[in-house]
């Protein structure tokens, strides 16, 4: 079979776990956000992945709506005074942006690296 079925998960898996999407094992991060060079545990060289702004992009649609959406609702229920919507949502939005950083750029990572994505590049030809 192929080498998904022989560790029993998927890349989105490896990903959403931070782990490396080729063993599933190896740590993908150092820190927060970094990146480790490569994978401690099957060496896959890390310097192909590059998930640019995707994460902070799905982050400020997903998490942009969700704290925008209640705090809409709450205005127009309850109208409370400004120090209870900063009271509420400065601590939404550092939930809905922070948590879920490393889970989405550890999910395109692996997802860059099953689809095999890369930056595209001209191809030169000899018969021409
Ligand atoms: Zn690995």
């Amino acid at each position: 079979m192929t080498e998904h079925a022989a560790s029993g998960d998927l890349p989105i898996g490896r990903g959403l776990r931070g782990r490396c999407p080729r063993c599933g094992e190896g740590r993908l991060y150092q820190g927060f956000l970094g990146l480790r060079p490569r994978c401690e545990h099957c060496g896959l060289d890390y310097g192909f992945a590059d998930a640019g702004d995707g994460p902070a992009v799905f982050v400020i649609l997903i998490g942009g709506f969700i704290v925008v959406f209640a705090a809409l609702i709450a205005e127009f229920l309850y109208q409370p005074p400004y120090w209870v919507h900063a009271a509420l949502w400065i601590p939404l939005i550092l939930l809905v942006t922070l948590a879920p950083l490393r889970l989405i750029k550890g999910l395109l990572i692996a997802l860059q690296y099953h689809h095999r994505a890369q930056e595209g590049r001209l191809e030169f030809r000899d018969d021409a």
